[in-house]
């Protein structure tokens, strides 16, 4: 149900990054679910820790080219980290980045990235056999066949979607994207491949989509390959962003039904999220509880199994949008009636609809 691997978050700050990261989020949101009334008690039915093989070369090279997979497990992995993690300036000069204050080599940073894809394909294991996982990690969308960028290094969305599929476990999936960033790698990745149904929803300026569409040789910038369904959401339109999310549900019933829906559950649409690329887009924490539910419904309703990811999230307060949602859902799939005041307000606001 939730899936907590402690060593698959990352803190940038021991590697000498200075991003806004905020590894303490799944430690946080664990608290605010512990001390639920009602979770408190039933720990064990909701709480799993990891328990899969580890991801192996093969499972990479499903969704990425063997190009990259090699220089990623060879002396240039260092060199891949500083490009992905925008590290280094267009003179040369480090940015973001301070070696001197780095207690473990830039290479390490690897080994969490290859934990997080192994916790979200337990995650949609967990998913498929009982219906509903939610990670406390994963969701590197932007991570493209043959390249990283934008923190993200390896797909895991789309090594554990096709890991499964090689192991006849799914045939078909849909990948609901609602972090505030363009799921621009997992389109590429899955842009041939009508077995997965990718929908974006996501902040139609800023990074990624801030270069050009079309590059000198006419050849199309690859973050603006378009993903099944895209949903861009520009500054001001944020009383937009939950119809808009409802009609692109509605868009996926024209889709045969998935064996798993894997959503990317970003908390950076937030208004108190940290990092300046997401600044465009400022979801209420009201706003971003509607945009869960109505996901987790539609899902629901149609009984797909679904597990989630992090995502993105950063800064002190990026935890604050999970609990709610947390709660609402371990509630449904554990039949526990909801008792606390919180629920019941959940309940008042959705009395209209
Ligand atoms: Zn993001």
């Amino acid at each position: 149900m939730i899936l907590y691997v402690p060593s698959s978050g990352r803190s940038l700050a021991e590697f000498g990054i200075s991003i806004p990261a905020a590894p303490d989020r799944a430690a946080r949101i664990l608290k605010a679910l512990r001390s639920d009334e009602i979770l408190k008690p039933r720990e064990a039915e909701w709480l799993a820790g990891a328990r899969v093989a580890a991801t192996t070369k093969a499972d990479l090279l499903r969704a990425h080219e063997n190009g990259y997979v090699e220089r990623l497990f060879g002396p240039e992995v260092e060199d891949i980290l500083k490009v992905v993690f925008e590290l280094v300036d267009a003179e040369g000069n480090y940015r973001r980045y301070d070696p001197t204050r780095a207690a473990r080599p830039l290479r390490e940073l690897f080994d969490p990235e290859l934990r997080n894809l192994s916790g979200t394909y337990q995650a949609c294991i967990e998913a498929i056999e009982r219906g509903f996982c939610f990670f406390f990690g994963g969701g590197a969308h932007h991570a493209h066949p043959g390249f990283g960028h934008g923190f993200c290094v390896l797909n895991d969305s789309a090594v554990a979607l096709r890991r499964l599929q090689a192991e006849h476990r799914i045939r078909r999936a849909w990948i609901i994207d609602v972090d505030a960033h363009k799921g621009d790698g997992t389109a590429d990745i899955f842009r041939d491949d009508p077995s997965v149904v990718t929908l974006s929803v996501h902040m139609a300026r800023g990074w990624p989509l801030d270069g050009a569409k079309i590059r000198p040789d006419g050849t199309i910038n690859p973050a603006f390959i378009p993903s099944d369904i895209d949903v861009p959401v520009d500054s001001e339109e944020e009383p937009e962003y939950v119809p808009r999310l409802q009609a692109a549900l509605e868009k996926l019933d024209s889709y045969p039904i998935p064996d798993l829906a894997l959503v990317l559950l970003g908390a950076d649409p937030y208004e108190h999220d940290e990092l300046p690329s997401t600044t465009p887009l400022n979801l209420t924490l009201e706003q971003l509880a509607a945009r869960d539910r109505l996901i987790y419904d539609f899902l629901a309703e149609r009984r797909i199994p679904q597990a989630y990811l992090m995502a993105g999230g950063y800064g002190s307060r990026a935890w604050e949008p999970y609990p709610a949602f947390l709660k609402y859902a371990l509630y449904r799939e554990l039949g526990a009636s909801p008792v606390t005041a919180e629920d019941r307000s959940i309940h008042a606001r959705r009395a209209p609809d």
